[in-house]
């Protein structure tokens, strides 16, 4: 640690970091329920935060994963968390007597409904969907077309769909505007009519509205801070927003990870994170930055 790390170094925590309200009403059902049973399973990380899971693994959320609904006694509770989930796994707690609290959020609920929509229409176009694949999700998403939704990760990617057919493009809700618009223009220019091309811009604005904002936030402070669990999509687009800007930008998923050398010669420190990353966790984070100056 450096002098200027002494106590004139200022540390601010980014206002708008924290859980979107997607997360904040998941974890929410997830309190509710467990404060009157204490045990509640949940398909799959409540949220992409180890730090975050194992407070509520405290409480009494067993997470758990697919295969899990196969051997759940009946009467079960489960947790869908604010990923959302495809139909098959409603079917299957149907069909094995477990309840469900559904947490998907209603912006991914609506993105659902809207490519079900599409992939309803006849004839059925191509569907496109700009996401990560293997992400819950977009998992999610996929379902909706019975697995037949084409998920491209970005523009390199659009060469192997079929200009020559109607196409519908989605996004992830998380994924970037700029990668999203990329995407749009290599299909409108490649697209062969009468083959129709529609987009659908459905990127939560929880994210994409935050990363102007972060950007600013992390070209004011000599280093930041980024908190947030390695698992995290949305994290990794704003981690990278941050170091676009200032290339003094650390990721860590626990104050403990925070290195002395990432603090020399900075009188000033961000700490921000995901949409995923709870606040109590920048606040430790704070606190250990401290204690290094110390
Ligand atoms: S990032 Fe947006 S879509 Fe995703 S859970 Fe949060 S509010 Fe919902």
């Amino acid at each position: 640690m450096s002098d200027s790390t002494s106590p004139t170094v200022l540390i601010e925590i980014e206002d708008s970091s924290g859980f979107c309200f997607g997360v904040t009403t998941a974890i929410s059902k997830a309190e509710s329920e467990l404060a009157k049973t204490h045990s509640l399973f949940c398909l799959g990380d409540i949220v992409h935060n180890g730090m975050e899971c194992e407070r509520l693994r405290r409480l009494g959320l067993e997470t758990i994963g697919h295969k899990d609904l196969a051997t759940l006694p009946v009467g079960s509770k489960v947790l869908l968390r604010a990923h959302g989930e495809p139909p098959t796994t409603y079917q299957i707690a149907e069909e094995r007597g477990i309840s469900l609290i559904d947490a998907t959020c209603p912006v991914v609920l609506q993105l659902q409904r809207r490519i079900k929509k599409v992939y309803d229409e006849v004839p059925r176009p191509q569907i496109v969907i700009y996401g990560k694949r293997g992400h819950a999700e977009v998992l999610g998403l996929v379902g909706q077309t019975d697995g037949e939704a084409i998920v491209i990760e970005g523009v390199e990617e659009a060469a192997r769909l079929d200009f020559t057919r109607d196409t519908a493009l989605f996004s992830q809700t998380t994924k970037s505007l700029q990668g999203f618009q990329r995407i749009v223009e290599h299909i409108t220019t490649h697209i062969q009519p009468p083959a129709r091309f529609r987009y659908f811009d459905t990127i939560c604005r929880q994210v994409a509205n935050r990363l102007p904002n972060i950007k600013e936030f992390a070209s004011r402070h000599d280093a930041i801070i980024f908190v947030c669990g390695l698992k995290s999509s949305n994290g990794r687009v704003l981690f990278e927003a941050c170091r676009e800007v200032n290339p003094r930008s650390y990721l860590t998923d626990t104050p403990d990870a925070i290195q002395n050398e990432w603090l020399q010669n900075v009188r000033s420190i961000g700490i921000c994170g995901a949409t995923s990353t709870p606040k109590w966790l920048m606040e430790q984070c704070k606190e250990k930055i401290i204690s290094l100056a110390r």
